[in-house]
């Protein structure tokens, strides 16, 4: 008898390891399928050629933004997915006007031009401009060692560069976003007539970067008008206060807000086979900033999220839960296209498994940042190998994208594809973001690692979400 059972057991777990194998071979052959299509005969790069060169800068409440609504809108019904459909959400309306002009008189008639743009969201200057001396500083908390006596009247300058030795230029981006998006309201509250903002960006060029900004709880009569300056013109316009710090900026900006538009998230699915409640969201955002052509932010992240449904099409994967793309709307001033989106999921009380957010570049996809329980986590990390093959390696905790972070429940899993972040703020909200800066490759490589993984969340789901189990196979 207890030879009988040994047999059994033995039998069993070959079975059991059989069985393993070959689900890993599946998932490696799909996997490589996935990225066979994405390369070979991807439609990612044409999508973006559109979006970029025939539609342009897109940001909410624009014609452009409208126009992408409407063109992703019409390709994913072309995909004949199962489902495709417009969310309304309420955006703001933000204009630049007229390009802005600026200036330093170095000696009386002197002058030299110096390149900037409007921070987004920002009030225009007076219809003459704007002309005051100038405060350098290094930061937010700079302004209460000068004091409001001597910043009344004057144009505070940051000047706080990103950090050089920070190898994910994402932190040394956040190390100085503060100046941008704060500084404004901050040096209203000292009495500054004005705000010049160092370009976000590690490259010393004279191409300004803009942004949101927000003047907090400023009643509207204490708003300053505020703008990003390029890196070049910051330097010079340092070096020329460290000779004379009386020196005079004259900049006048012509930008306006209007009362919010109506627009909308663009939506499409694959119902799932065997669990069509669980839903996994891949997704981007489909504004843009104004000044280049928003092609790698975030038109590359629209087109790779396009492009993994497409995928799963093409490779004949019929997924057990419910695929579902997102183009967020107004991420970049006001993230009301991912409010809305979990506000609605969670008045339907639809069950999310897992989101995915593609905001960060198209560039040479390096793996996944993870935003999940240490459970979750861990069963992610399983998968790791399956990726070696096509160089993606890093499988990191940490924040996943803005659009999706509204969906952070503490169950839900979130991942935001993480490429190399090199080149990212050299191109950054500034007029170089066009369809050239994206390489063909890299945008397809990163659609297909996002495929990838996606495929494997939806054979395997999650173990435990939460306290709930949920079905994990
Ligand atoms: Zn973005």
């Amino acid at each position: 008898m207890k030879i009988y059972c040994l047999v059994i057991a033995l039998v069993c777990s070959i079975l059991q390891t059989q069985a393993q194998i070959t689900s890993e071979q599946e998932d490696s052959q799909n996997i490589r399928k996935l990225y066979d299509l994405a390369l070979l005969n991807g439609q990612s790069y044409s999508w973006l050629d559109h979006i970029a060169n025939n539609i342009g800068g897109r940001l909410s409440g624009s014609l452009q933004a409208e126009q992408a609504v409407e063109y992703t809108r019409t390709e994913l019904e072309k995909l004949e997915l199962d489902k495709v459909w417009l969310q309304p959400v309420m955006v703001p309306k933000w204009t630049r006007g007229f390009p802005e002009y600026a200036y330093v008189e170095s000696a009386e008639g002197i002058t030299t031009p110096m390149t900037i743009s409007a921070l987004g969201g920002s009030v225009s200057t007076n219809p003459l401009g704007l002309r005051a001396e100038v405060i350098e500083v290094k930061g937010i908390e700079d302004l209460a060692h000068y004091g409001k006596e001597l910043i009344d009247g004057k144009i505070i300058f940051y000047n706080r560069p990103m950090r050089p030795d920070l190898i994910n230029t994402f932190s040394a981006y956040g190390g100085c976003v503060d100046q941008r998006y704060s500084g404004a309201e901050e040096a209203a509250r000292y009495g500054a007539v004005g705000v010049l903002v160092r370009s976000l960006t590690h490259k010393i060029d004279d191409v300004p970067h803009t942004g949101s900004m927000s003047y907090g709880d400023l009643p509207e009569n204490k708003r300053i008008p505020a703008a990003a300056i390029s890196t070049l013109d910051a330097d010079y316009l340092s070096s020329m206060l460290k000779l004379d710090p009386k020196m005079e900026f004259y900049f006048k900006l012509n930008c306006r807000n209007y009362p919010d538009v109506e627009s909308h998230n663009v939506i499409g699915e694959i119902i799932g086979s065997a669990f069509p409640q669980e839903v996994i969201v891949v997704g981007a955002h489909l504004d843009s900033w104004d000044l280049g052509d928003g092609a790698h932010d975030d038109g590359a992240g629209v087109v790779q999220s396009m492009e993994v449904l497409r995928l799963f099409q093409r490779a004949g994967i019929s997924p057990k839960r419910t695929i579902r793309v997102v183009l967020f709307m107004n991420e970049e001033n006001g993230l009301r296209g991912g409010n809305k989106y979990a506000e609605v999921a969670d008045q339907k009380h639809e069950t999310h498994l897992f989101a995915l957010e593609s905001d960060a570049g198209g560039f040479t996809p390096r793996g996944f940042s993870i935003d999940a329980t240490e459970e979750q986590y861990q069963q992610i990390l399983e998968w790791k190998d399956l990726f070696e093959p096509y160089l993606i390696h890093s499988f990191e905790e940490g924040g996943s994208g803005a659009d999706i972070s509204p969906l952070k429940n503490g169950k839900t899993v979130l991942a935001g594809l993480r490429p190399d972040s090199q080149r990212y703020f050299d191109y950054h909200h500034a007029d170089t973001d066009t369809f050239e800066a994206v390489n063909k490759r890299e945008l397809e490589l990163g659609a297909a690692t996002m495929a990838a993984l996606v495929y494997l969340v939806d054979k395997y789901g999650f173990e435990v979400v939460g306290n709930e189990e949920v079905s994990a196979n």
